[in-house]
Formats: C-alpha cells, sequence, structure tokens
C-alpha cells in the first residue's frame, strides 16, 4: 500500500520589540541572567499587563502578509500550567479569538509547481523563561527569566503540507516575510524562530487522516526534514507492520536523527483556558489595519515576480536573489551600475555566494560593495580580462579588500590582445604539435580545444580566448 503524509506547523516567532510583551522590560538576547526582569513578567501578586502596542502592529504585519483576515475583536486567554520556567503559572496566549484566521502562502514544489498552504492562525503570546541544566557545579538546574514576557506570534498551518521538503519549503518563505518585514530576525538557533509540526500518514487516496503525533525541537530547517523524514517512515512501518500509531508529543535528536516520545496523550496538558481578566479585548480598528497596510514593504513573492519581468531573470534566479532581502538590494545596486542584469546574476549566483559560503560570512557582511563588483564585470566585458581570470581577482578582492584594477595591475594579470605576441606563441605551439597539426588537417577539427587549451597554459589563463581561436583557425585552415 502507498502511503502518504499529513503535515501541519506551528511556527512560533520571537517579534523584535524592543520592550516585552506586556511590560517595559527590555528584550536584548544575550543579556546575563535575570537582568532583564521586573514584577509583571516574574509574576508576582498584584501587578497587571499592558499590552505593547509594537507587537501588536508586528503581528498584524505579518497576518497581512499572509493574507489573514484579521479580526477586529480578539480576546487574550490564560493558558494554565505549571513549569519552573513560567512564573505566573499561566501564559498569555489567545485561544478561541485568535487576532487573524484564514491566510495562507505558496510554495514551489520539487517539480516546480506553486503550491498553497493555508494559515489556519495567527495570534499573539508570551514566551516563557528559559531553564539551564547542569549549571554550577554541574548539578543544579537554574532558571532565567529574561525570556519570560517576550513577545511571539503562534502561526499555525493548515495541513497542507505532504512531504519533507515541503515542510522546509513553508518554513523558509515564513522566514523570509518575517525578515522582509523586520519583524524578527529569524534565527532558528537562538530560538528566535521555532517550528512544532503535527505528522499523521494514511492510505494514498485516503479521505480520512490518521493518529497525528506532535514533533518538538527542530531548531534548523535540517533537522525539520531529518526529523519529519524520520517520523514519517516510523508511522508507516508501524502500519505495515500491523501495529498502530499512538497519539503522542515526541521530541526530535539531532545526534540519532530520531524521534522519541516525549508524552502520551493521556498525560497531555489541560490548559483550562480562560478569558485573561486582566486585559480588555483587543480592538483593532480598520483604518489601523490600512495605516499598516500601507507601510507593508514589498515581500519575497513580489520582488521575484518582478525580478523576473524588470530583469528578464528565470524564475530560480530570481527566487535565490530575492532569498534575502540584501542580497535582492545588492542585486538592484549592482544593476544601476552595470546594465547586464543576467551578468550580474550568473557572477553573484555562482562566484559571490560561494566565496560567502567559503568565508562563512552573510551578503551584509561582503568585503565587495556593489561599485566594486560590478568594476570587475566591466573589466570582463571589455576583455581587460578573461572570464576566468575575473575569478580569481574575485577571490583576490575578497581576500585583500582591493580593487580589481589594483590586483590586475599588481599581478600582471591584464589580458593578452596583442595579436602579434599572441601569434608568436601559437607557431611555437603548433612547432611542438606536427602530429596534430596534421590530423586538425585531416579533418578532427575538434583539435582546436586542445591549441586553445595549449595557449592558455602557455600564457597562464591570460590570452583573449576569442582572439586565440581566431589566430588558430587563420593558421590552420591556411
Ligand atoms: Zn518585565
Amino acid at each position: 500500500m502507498e502511503y502518504e503524509a499529513v503535515i501541519g506547523l506551528e511556527v512560533h516567532a520571537q517579534l523584535l520589540t524592543r520592550s516585552k510583551l506586556f511590560c517595559g522590560c527590555a528584550t536584548v538576547f544575550g543579556s546575563p541572567p535575570n537582568t532583564q526582569v521586573c514584577p509583571v513578567c516574574l509574576g508576582m501578586p498584584g501587578v497587571l499587563p499592558v499590552i505593547n502596542e509594537k507587537a501588536v502592529e508586528y503581528a498584524i504585519k505579518m497576518a497581512l502578509a499572509t493574507e489573514c483576515r484579521i479580526n477586529e475583536r480578539s480576546v487574550f486567554a490564560r493558558k494554565n500550567y505549571f513549569y519552573p520556567d513560567l512564573p505566573k503559572g499561566y501564559q498569555i496566549s489567545q485561544y478561541d479569538e485568535p487576532l487573524a484566521e484564514g491566510g495562507h502562502i505558496d510554495i514551489e514544489t520539487a517539480d516546480g509547481k506553486t503550491k498553497r498552504i493555508g494559515i489556519t492562525r495567527i495570534h499573539i503570546e508570551e514566551d516563557a523563561g528559559k531553564l539551564l541544566h547542569g549549571e554550577g557545579d554541574g548539578e543544579a538546574s537554574l532558571v532565567d527569566f529574561n525570556r519570560a514576557g517576550m513577545p511571539l506570534i503562534e502561526i499555525v498551518s493548515e495541513p497542507h503540507i505532504s512531504t519533507p521538503e515541503e515542510a522546509v519549503s513553508y518554513l523558509k518563505a515564513l522566514r523570509d516575510i518575517l525578515l522582509y518585514l523586520e519583524i524578527c530576525d529569524g534565527n532558528m538557533q537562538e530560538g528566535s524562530l521555532r517550528c512544532d509540526a503535527n505528522v499523521s500518514v494514511r492510505p494514498v487516496g485516503s479521505k480520512e487522516f490518521g493518529t497525528k503525533t506532535e514533533v518538538k525541537n527542530m531548531n534548523s530547517f535540517k533537522f525539520l526534514k531529518d526529523a519529519l523524514t524520520y517520523e514519517i517512515g516510523r508511522q508507516i512501518s508501524l502500519l505495515e507492520s500491523g501495529e498502530r500509531v499512538v497519539q503522542e508529543t515526541r521530541l526530535f535528536e539531532p545526534s540519532t536523527g530520531k524521534t522519541r516520545s516525549m508524552r502520551s496523550k493521556e498525560e497531555a496538558h489541560d490548559y483550562r483556558y480562560f478569558p485573561e481578566p486582566d486585559l480588555l479585548p483587543l480592538v483593532v480598528e480598520q483604518e489601523e489595519i490600512e495605516a499598516i497596510m500601507v507601510m507593508l514593504p514589498e515581500l519575497p513573492a513580489q520582488k521575484k515576480e518582478r525580478f523576473m519581468k524588470e530583469y528578464g531573470l528565470p524564475s530560480y534566479d530570481a527566487g535565490i536573489l530575492t532569498s534575502s532581502k540584501r542580497l535582492a538590494d545588492f542585486y538592484e545596486e549592482c544593476v544601476r551600475l552595470f546594465e547586464e542584469p543576467k551578468t550580474i546574476s550568473n557572477w553573484i549566483m555562482s562566484e559571490l555566494l560561494r566565496l560567502l559560503k567559503e568565508h562563512n560570512i552573510s551578503i551584509e557582511e561582503t568585503p565587495i560593495g556593489a561599485d566594486r563588483f560590478t568594476a570587475l564585470l566591466k573589466l570582463v566585458r571589455e576583455g581587460k580580462i578573461s572570464g576566468k581570470i575575473g575569478k580569481e581577482v574575485l577571490e583576490e578582492m575578497f581576500a585583500t579588500g582591493k580593487d580589481a584594477q589594483t590586483i590586475i595591475e599588481e599581478k600582471g594579470l591584464s589580458q593578452i590582445s596583442d595579436e602579434s605576441e599572441l601569434l608568436t606563441i601559437i607557431d611555437k605551439i603548433l612547432e611542438e604539435n606536427p602530429e596534430n597539426v596534421e590530423r586538425y588537417r585531416a579533418g578532427k577539427t575538434k583539435l582546436i580545444g586542445f591549441f586553445v587549451g595549449e595557449v592558455m597554459k602557455a600564457t597562464r589563463g591570460k590570452a583573449n580566448p576569442q582572439l586565440v581561436n581566431k589566430l588558430l583557425k587563420e593558421r590552420l585552415d591556411k
């Protein structure tokens, strides 16, 4: 029997506000433990929460960017449970009346088609603190409340995702949007972006859902893919051997690549939600929504579309170039300076991104600005250096911070375009390879490649390839 997976993701994104969701405490990541706390986020008796307006604005931005319907009235609720990192004994969240519902984003599937993934809801909630295990003498567990009360949005998808790859595409698309909106730093390692998955499998064609498990602790795209691949395989082999899937929460362990049972349905919390009595319902006026709507930047999907239209780029190029806002900006700066959009795209995708990866830095930190980058491309177009040398020069620019012209002069890399100089070299090579010359003249014209190669070797790649080709043909066809 063939099985298919049904996956829904719950994504938590930490909002980049300067203060927490219900108090004025700072939100700087990595501050010394318990230095960003106050009676409100420590859950002291008698304190009252006050909603952070910026957090609401950011949540509305995300809702609009994913085409959700924004509820004019939404309600905060208490989600009650006990855990040492939760000083109040409950988390303020939104439950049956969330901020926004019914959105979607489009992803590209493996076969290049567009697939729409529904977004059930987006709501606002506060984060919990953080437990640090094995501290002190190695025996203690300590708690840091700096994160308690940090603003989060939870974005819940419909179970429209069918493969681990689609899940990764969806999460990447969400992350791109959050970054474009500048409302979350998208850092999965630091936990600013977290993802849980609901996974079930069913026979292909079946309308009913199988029993689902919830998988937690996937803090990278790779772990998300690995965890889902493992969990889907686990469920299918259970069903194939006549067993059944147990509804439970499972933890992904990166060290083994497997998921393991964390708690069963019987142990699941009953959160006893009820409306938060200390906060009024959140009312968002239509005018506020419209004011935020006009502030929305161009989003990844729109930018990609525009890059394809405006610069004549293939979908693949446009997708990569718009994958980060800074990279897209860099590209457009280049196009303003050098009007060969496809050439620029090629050089960014094959060379610049490779160098950034090798040096383990992001486009924000590139030592080469658009002006220097396009200056190099101009030298290649003018024939001052070959494309191959150009790539070496770019590496040198990266390593030394010097500009292309300086490197070319210092290293004597200028292309040899002097006919008589090249002819001397060509004649010598023809003389050294009489058999190949004969074979060429007898009809094996493909040998032209061999001769070009020899000339390039003799000139250490500096000969102008078009000119070498032309001169060789003249000599050989004589
Ligand atoms: Zn506080």
